[in-house]
C-alpha cells in the first residue's frame, strides 16, 4: 500500500511516529512518513528513525517510500522519525526560489526553464534559451525582480487537482503525471505542477543570488542561491574581500583598483628583471669572449656553464656568435647533458650537423639549423661529448 505523505499536509513537520510496513536489507517502509523522497529535482531528506541515521529515501512504482537506515526492525515496529530540519528548511528555501526565478525568467525573456538541480552547494535550471538571448544585464534584470518578489508576502499553496479540473493555460509548464496532479501556487505570481516540498511564504526565503550562467547542451544553466545559502554566500565572500582588504591596507571599495595596480607593477617588474638579466650576461658573454682560444681569424669558445639555465646559455651562445667570427660551443652538466652550438656565418662551418652527429654517437638527440644547434647525451658522456665536438669542429677549421 502506497506511504501516506505526510510532507504533503505539512511540509514544516519534522518529528512523527509511525508504523513498519515493509523491511528489505537495509531499508524500512513506514506506513506514514515525513521524510521527502528523492524526486523532481530534490534531493531526498535525511534524518533519524530512532537514534539511526536515514541516508536516503527513495519511493517505488508502487508508491511505497523506502528509508534507508541502519535498523533492524520487524514488521508491526512502531518507530520515531526526525528530519534533519536545517537541510530540509534549505531545500525548501531553494526549490521555492527556483519556482520564482523560472516564473520571472519566463515573464520577462519568455525563457522556460527545462531543467532543475537543487544541489549541495548550488541550485541550477537550464533555459531554452542561448547565451545570446539572455546577457549579464538580463539576469540582473532577472535576480533583482525575483528578490523583489521574495522580499514580498506572497502566500505558497500546494494541492492536488485531477486532469479534468486542471487549465493547462494557467500553468507555467505542463504536469508529467496524469493522475495525483499536484500544482504549486505562489499567490497569482506563479502557478507550476510539482511535487517538491515548499515554504509556506515567500518571505521565507527573503534572498536570490544568481552565481553565473554557461552553456549547457543547447540550453543555457544559470546558477543561484537562496534564503540561507545566499546569506552564508554572502558572508564567505564578504569574509574573503575582508582579508583582502586587509593584505592591501585599501578600503574593500578600493581592492580592485589596488589589484590592477599591483598587476601593472608586476608586469613593468618582469620587464625590468629581464632587462638586467639580459645586461648580466651581456657582461659574462664578454669576459667569455676574452677566454676564447684565437684560430687564425676565427675565435672558438668552448665550455661546461654550470650556474646557468638552458635558455641562458642558449642566449650567450647566440649573442657570442654574432659578435664576430666566434665559434661557441657549451656544455650544460645534469641529466641529461645539453650541448648548445652556435657559430658566425662567416666561418662557413656547420656546426649543427657536426653537434648531430655527436650526440648520435651517444645515443643522444639533437637539433637545430647548420649554425645553431642544441643536443642532449647522458650525462655520464657528457664531458667527453663536449671535447668530441671541439675536436670535430677544430678539424674542420684547421
Ligand atoms: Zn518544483
Amino acid at each position: 500500500m502506497a506511504t501516506e505523505k505526510l510532507y504533503y499536509r505539512d511540509p514544516y513537520l519534522h518529528t512523527f511516529s509511525a508504523q513498519v510496513v515493509a523491511v528489505k536489507p537495509g531499508w524500512l517502509a513506514l506506513d506514514r512518513t515525513a521524510f521527502y523522497p528523492e524526486g523532481g529535482g530534490q534531493p531526498a531528506d535525511q534524518g533519524w528513525l530512532q537514534d539511526k541515521r536515514v541516508t536516503d529515501v527513495q519511493l517505488d512504482e508502487e508508491g511505497v517510500i523506502w528509508h534507508q537506515v541502519d535498523l533492524e526492525l520487524e514488521t508491526g515496529a512502531m518507530v520515531e522519525g526526525r528530519l534533519d530540519w536545517l537541510r530540509r528548511f534549505d531545500h525548501m528555501q531553494q526549490h521555492t526560489a527556483q519556482h520564482v526565478l523560472s516564473q520571472v525568467f519566463w515573464q520577462l525573456f519568455s525563457a522556460e526553464t527545462v531543467g532543475f538541480h537543487l544541489g549541495e552547494q548550488v541550485v541550477t535550471i537550464d533555459l531554452a534559451v542561448t547565451e545570446r538571448d539572455l546577457n549579464e544585464t538580463a539576469l540582473a534584470q532577472a535576480e533583482a525582480l525575483a528578490n523583489a518578489k521574495l522580499r514580498g508576502k506572497l502566500l505558497v499553496r500546494s494541492y492536488e487537482v485531477s486532469a479534468e479540473m486542471l487549465d493547462p493555460n494557467l500553468l507555467r509548464k505542463l504536469p508529467k503525471v496524469e493522475t495525483d496532479i499536484r500544482l504549486v501556487e505562489i499567490g497569482d505570481f506563479d502557478l507550476c505542477p510539482c511535487g517538491g516540498t515548499h515554504v509556506c511564504d515567500l518571505g521565507e526565503v527573503g534572498l536570490l543570488k544568481v552565481l553565473g550562467c554557461e552553456k549547457k547542451r543547447g540550453n543555457l544553466r544559470v546558477s543561484f542561491v537562496a534564503g540561507q545559502r545566499a546569506y552564508r554566500d554572502y558572508h564567505n565572500k564578504h569574509e574573503q574581500l575582508l582579508t583582502l582588504s586587509q593584505m592591501l591596507s585599501e578600503p574593500i571599495v578600493g581592492v580592485v583598483d589596488a589589484v590592477a595596480r599591483l598587476q601593472t607593477r608586476l608586469k613593468e617588474l618582469e620587464r625590468e628583471e629581464k632587462h638586467l638579466r639580459q645586461q648580466l650576461l651581456i657582461k659574462e658573454a664578454k669576459e667569455l669572449l676574452a677566454s676564447a682560444q684565437d684560430l687564425g681569424g676565427s675565435n672558438i669558445i668552448a665550455q661546461e656553464l654550470l650556474n646557468s639555465t638552458l635558455d641562458e646559455v642558449k642566449f650567450l651562445a647566440s649573442y657570442l656568435a654574432e659578435q664576430g667570427p666566434n665559434l661557441v660551443l657549451f656544455g650544460v652538466p645534469g641529466d641529461p647533458y645539453r650541448l648548445v652550438a652556435a657559430a658566425n656565418s662567416q666561418l662557413r662551418l656547420a656546426v649543427g650537423p657536426l653537434l648531430q652527429q655527436v650526440v648520435s654517437q651517444h645515443g643522444g638527440r639533437g637539433g637545430g639549423t647548420p649554425t645553431s644547434a642544441q643536443g642532449a647525451v647522458p650525462a655520464a658522456v657528457g664531458a667527453i661529448a663536449l671535447e668530441q665536438l671541439v675536436t670535430a669542429c677544430r678539424q674542420v677549421l684547421n
